[in-house]
């Protein structure tokens, strides 16, 4: 396995580096305060060409492979959580189903719209009456030239203004089918949830789909293997999340040893400290394993290989470091890490959403599981 980057990747890895740590982290605060997402920020992601990296360069996109897209999002991952939810939805998820299962004409109208970032999508699956992923309510039925959709989705993230396309997931007849929603419609409505533990900038969303009209063409994939196009879309969406919480959980031990260095408690440094370096130690080797095994799932992917397995064990072990070493970092930071003063409480905030994205640990264990019992 070869994880090696161009010096192409390692000086854009670098330029996303600096930028995240220079521009947006010292906005990042107030951003979340004010649960904001300004249009002068969703210009510089797009001037950083910060869209439509792994999007094939046929349809706008630069091509990248998932190795050298995920290598930039670990930096995207470590400052302002909606800027990290932006980049991971918008190059690792929203595009690929498109690519699989779009007939030509999907493909050519949306792509490249995905690739400059004109247009954002959204992933409306999870349903407030029905549990994670599978179990979907939501119907379609077909009327002449279009379906009409009905039916309620929570928790989804979404920016209005520019969101224009979203995946519905609905029952019709021969199972559950998959669609292209653009935005405006009249029959859908967006209600934001309750303010978030973490992630918070701008809110996620109910979507309720009230005798939603959407055309034929706009059918994603075969009839009834809607399922196909969730949880495709799913799998690769593992990886990207556990890259974002190698980064973040990077971040919260680089503020770590920073606290560290300079706290000094009866007479002596914290760094030098015996238990306090032990904590240190075991928290740069969780997230150099993890960093590995979301590598060895994304190098998998890269070649065209099934990551089902991998992609799972990537997303629970790197949701199980993150967990682990932002508590530790919150503990070496002692009660002023429990401040709102500090990056660390939002840091941890935003670490326990990664809980349940792309799947909770109970589902991958369960993946996982039927794996090791073949
Ligand atoms: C920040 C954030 C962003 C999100 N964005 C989106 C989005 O854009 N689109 C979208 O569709 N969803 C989104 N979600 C929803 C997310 O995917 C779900 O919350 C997650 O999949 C869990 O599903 P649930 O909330 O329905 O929990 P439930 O299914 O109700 O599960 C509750 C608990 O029971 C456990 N459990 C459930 N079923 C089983 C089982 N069969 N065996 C063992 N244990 C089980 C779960 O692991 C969990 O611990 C987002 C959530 C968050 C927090």
């Amino acid at each position: 396995m070869d994880f090696s980057l161009s010096p192409e990747i390692l000086k854009y890895q670098e330029e996303a580096r600096r930028w995240v740590s220079d521009v947006l982290d010292p906005l990042s605060r107030p951003l979340e305060e004010e649960e904001r997402l300004p249009e002068e920020l969703v210009a510089e992601l797009k001037k950083g060409r910060f869209f439509g990296l792994t999007i094939p360069k046929e349809y706008g996109g630069q091509g990248w492979s998932v190795v050298q897209w995920l290598s930039v999002l670990e930096e995207l991952s470590k400052a302002y959580a909606t800027v990290r939810l932006i980049a991971h939805t918008m190059n690792g998820l929203f595009w690929r189903p498109l690519l699989y299962f779009g007939s030509e004409e999907q493909k050519k109208k949306y792509l490249p719209l995905l690739a400059s970032g004109e247009i954002w999508a959204a992933n409306s699956l999870t349903e407030p009456e029905a549990g994670t992923g599978k179990d979907i309510n939501s119907k379609a039925e077909l009327k002449g030239d279009h379906y009409v959709l009905n039916g309620h989705k929570w928790l989804i993230t979404l920016f209005p203004g520019y969101t224009k396309l979203i995946y519905a997931f609905a029952a019709t007849e021969g199972g559950i089918t998959s669609f292209l929603v653009d935005l405006p419609n009249d029959g859908v409505k967006l209600k934001p949830m309750p303010k978030m533990m973490g992630c918070v900038g701008p809110r996620h969303y109910n979507v309720v789909y009230k005798d939603c009209k959407v055309p034929v063409e706009n059918q994603l994939g075969q009839k009834g293997a809607g399922l196909d196009v969730a949880f495709g879309m799913l799998h690769l969406s593992r990886v990207s999340i556990a890259f974002c919480c190698v980064g973040l959980a990077q971040k919260c031990l680089d503020l770590a040893v920073r606290y560290a260095k300079k706290r000094v408690t009866f007479g002596k440094l914290l760094a030098k400290r015996q238990a306090v370096q032990n904590n240190l130690a075991q928290m740069a080797t969780e997230i150099e394993a993890a960093r590995l095994l979301a590598y060895r799932a994304a190098w998998k992917f890269d070649q065209g290989q099934d990551i089902v397995k991998e992609a799972a064990m990537a997303k629970l072990f790197a949701e199980q470091v993150v967990t682990r070493v932002s508590e530790l970092a919150l503990r070496i930071h002692g009660g002023v890490g429990y401040t709102q003063t500090s990056d660390l409480e939002r840091h941890f905030r935003d670490a326990r959403s990664y809980h349940f994205e792309e799947g909770t640990e109970e589902i991958q264990k369960l993946l996982i599981a039927r794996y090791v019992l073949q």
